[in-house]
């Protein structure tokens, strides 16, 4: 198996000390391997309760070792830009150009008190999009650039196999005459290429782990799945999940469950969370870039200290462990 690291950016001495841990699945009670579009939807509180990314990425309940595969991994460094940009176009950039309506103002008091106000607005919105969905972003993304998952992606064999199904349109990823689309031809080659690395690692992994559970789920319920019943994989994917013993869900709460059924499932409300901790003072400035650093989220303890990791330019140094 492949664990490549991003050269995206390079940790500072310092900041190597607060990696994330090896996978060792030695220790692991399954493997995970999750589509791109489970990471998108995990940092979305409308598709998934907190306890469920709490389960999988923060708590220690479950020994959980996660994969993704090498095309998802590319498809979430696109995606990730994109959300940003979004929150951007919805948020931000309306209140920036409410701004301009300060030279309808008579006095310069009114005028001051309003872009006070609108200033307000923008950090605390920030904020908001930074410790809710940012954050788990966030969190995600440190796993997958600096090795806390495995990554992993096709043989040149996997490759000819893929070519040949295309060729010969074989479903559930190539055919002529796709009833669930609109186009009718389908082409969905890195759905092929995200399949058969699940299978390449399994099959690695079975050497070692002959019994570990491993589950590959993905939300999609047109891509992998039988057309009658999106719970259940394709007939033509069956005989190489049921070889290396892999189980297909797009059920992640049940996945979840069976491996641990005394999950309280505990729902935290994320936004009442947010609205305690973004008062002005649970926050440091970097002295790097000026940046905004939360004091308790931020941090992480390393070796007996607590250190702080501005997001933005990756500088970080000890700081007292906060007491409020
Ligand atoms: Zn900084």
């Amino acid at each position: 198996m492949k664990n490549n690291t991003s050269n995206k950016i390079i940790p500072t001495e310092k900041f190597e000390v607060m990696l994330p841990q090896k996978p060792d699945l030695k220790k692991s009670d399954a493997l995970l391997v999750l589509d791109t579009n489970m990471l998108i939807y995990l940092c979305e509180p409308k598709y998934y309760d907190s306890w469920v990314f709490d389960t999988i990425f923060t708590n220690k309940r479950l020994n959980l070792v996660l994969a993704i595969p090498e095309v998802s991994v590319r498809e979430w460094d696109l995606l990730l830009h994109k959300r940003y940009i979004s929150f951007k176009d919805r948020i931000l950039d309306p209140l920036e150009s409410a701004l301009l309506i300060q030279s309808y103002f008579r006095t310069s008091e009114e005028k001051i008190i309003f872009e006070d106000s609108i200033n307000k607005l923008i950090k605390y919105r920030k904020r908001e999009y930074q410790y809710t969905t940012g954050r788990k972003f966030r969190i995600i993304d440190e796993l997958i650039n600096y090795a806390g998952i495995i990554r992993p992606s096709v043989t040149e064999t996997s490759k000819c196999l893929i070519a040949d199904m295309a060729l010969n349109k074989e479903e559930p990823f190539f055919c002529d005459t796709n009833p669930k689309a609109v186009k009718r031809e389908k082409f969905e080659i890195d759905d092929a290429y995200i399949f058969f690395s699940t299978v390449e690692l399994a099959k690695e992994v079975r050497e070692s782990f002959p019994d570990l559970k491993i589950y590959f789920v993905s939300n999609n319920t047109k891509e992998f799945s039988k057309y009658s019943d999106s719970s259940q994989l394709h007939e033509n994917l069956e005989p190489f999940f049921q070889k290396y013993n892999i189980t297909f869900s797009n059920n992640l709460e049940s996945v979840l469950s069976k491996l641990d059924p005394d999950n309280p499932r505990e729902i935290r409300d994320e936004m009442e969370e947010v609205s305690v901790i973004l008062h002005d003072d649970q926050f440091v400035t970097c002295e790097k870039c000026n940046g905004e650093v939360h004091i308790k989220l931020d941090g992480k303890w390393a070796f007996g200290q607590w250190y702080l990791t501005c997001y933005d330019c990756l500088n970080s140094w000890k700081f007292p462990y906060p007491c409020i």
